[in-house]
């Protein structure tokens, strides 16, 4: 019941062009409210939603953008295909209690042809920097065009991209950005399967198989529990239980120290074991972390 008592409801304002969304970040920043950021490519699911919730927890303005960025796609990725329901994605915005987002279209975003990029160099070049050469390339450039738009206190990433929060952290850190990066931890589906936006091209048979991803990973932990140190043991184990699936091509799998990223023989400090698989209709990734004595 509206009364005069009644608290009045916060509107979510969507921007569409770097001039609007400016102005509502310099708002709350002239109010000191601390600004929160979640770089996305929309399509969201409970991952994203565990960003946005951190980000409220931490900030009193939340700003998500919902930008597939062409430059970090290979020419034959899936841009085109990319899954957009920015309906539902501004509902679940506003229903998380997102105080703006920021949806700019490609020619706002890259009006002329990019001459500037931003390359985090060895960072970018192992794991999927393999078969995705100039994929971390259009990520850095693009989330420092972001960052420098929304010049946000705090911008919130997820472990599911391991290689994409190490090459952005380093890049703040290089480029002295003044802002703090968030890693979240990866939501899960019931069967472990990691959520991502491009589950949707999975169908069911290959949804039956992806849940190996996170068996193998698993495995891994548990023999590094077990005692066992060496990499190309674990990675060949791995290996067995990805190959229970037909479906599955093995594009890496990598034991690395989770700071460089360089590949470790022997599993010993934080050490990042990640995985990426093709399958006929989408390339899946999964990691995990470990502190290992
Ligand atoms: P995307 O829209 O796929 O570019 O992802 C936007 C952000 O959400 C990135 O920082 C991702 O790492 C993060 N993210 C995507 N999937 C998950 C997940 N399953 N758990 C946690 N974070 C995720």
């Amino acid at each position: 019941v509206n009364s005069v008592f009644s608290v009045a409801k916060k509107v979510m304002k969507i921007a569409k062009t770097i001039d609007e969304i400016r102005m509502l970040v310099a708002d709350a920043g002239m109010a000191d409210k601390k600004i929160g950021f979640v770089p996305t490519m929309g399509a969201l699911h409970a991952g994203h939603l565990s960003l946005i919730k951190k980000a409220k927890q931490q900030c009193e303005f939340v700003v998500v953008s919902i930008f597939v960025n062409p430059t970090q796609f290979g020419p034959n990725e899936d841009l085109n295909k990319y899954p957009r329901p920015f309906d539902d994605d501004i509902k679940l915005c506003r229903k998380n209690g997102v105080d703006a987002v920021f949806a700019p279209s490609a020619e706002e975003m890259y009006p002329d042809k990019n001459l500037t990029w931003v390359n985090v160099e060895k960072l970018s070049e192992p794991l999927c920097g393999k078969s995705r050469p100039t994929h971390f390339r259009g990520v850095a450039t693009v989330c420092a065009k972001l960052f420098n738009i929304i010049q946000p206190d705090v911008a919130y990433f997820g472990q599911k991209d391991a290689q994409q929060a190490a090459v952005i952290k380093r890049m703040v850190a290089d480029l002295n950005m003044p802002m703090r990066i968030v890693v979240c931890p990866i939501v899960r589906e019931p069967d472990g399967l990691a959520m991502s936006s491009r589950n949707k091209y999975l169908d069911a048979e290959q949804r039956k198989d992806a849940p190996l991803l996170y068996a193998s990973l698993q495995e891994a932990q548990l023999l590094i529990g077990g005692g066992q140190r060496k990499s190309a043991f674990i990675k060949e184990q791995m290996k067995k239980i990805l190959n229970i699936s037909k479906l599955m091509e093995i594009d890496y799998i990598s034991i690395v120290n989770a700071d460089t990223l360089e590949e470790i023989e022997e599993v010993s400090g934080r050490v990042l074991i990640a995985l990426a698989v093709k399958m006929p209709s989408a390339r899946l990734i999964d990691n995990i972390m470990l502190d290992v004595e």
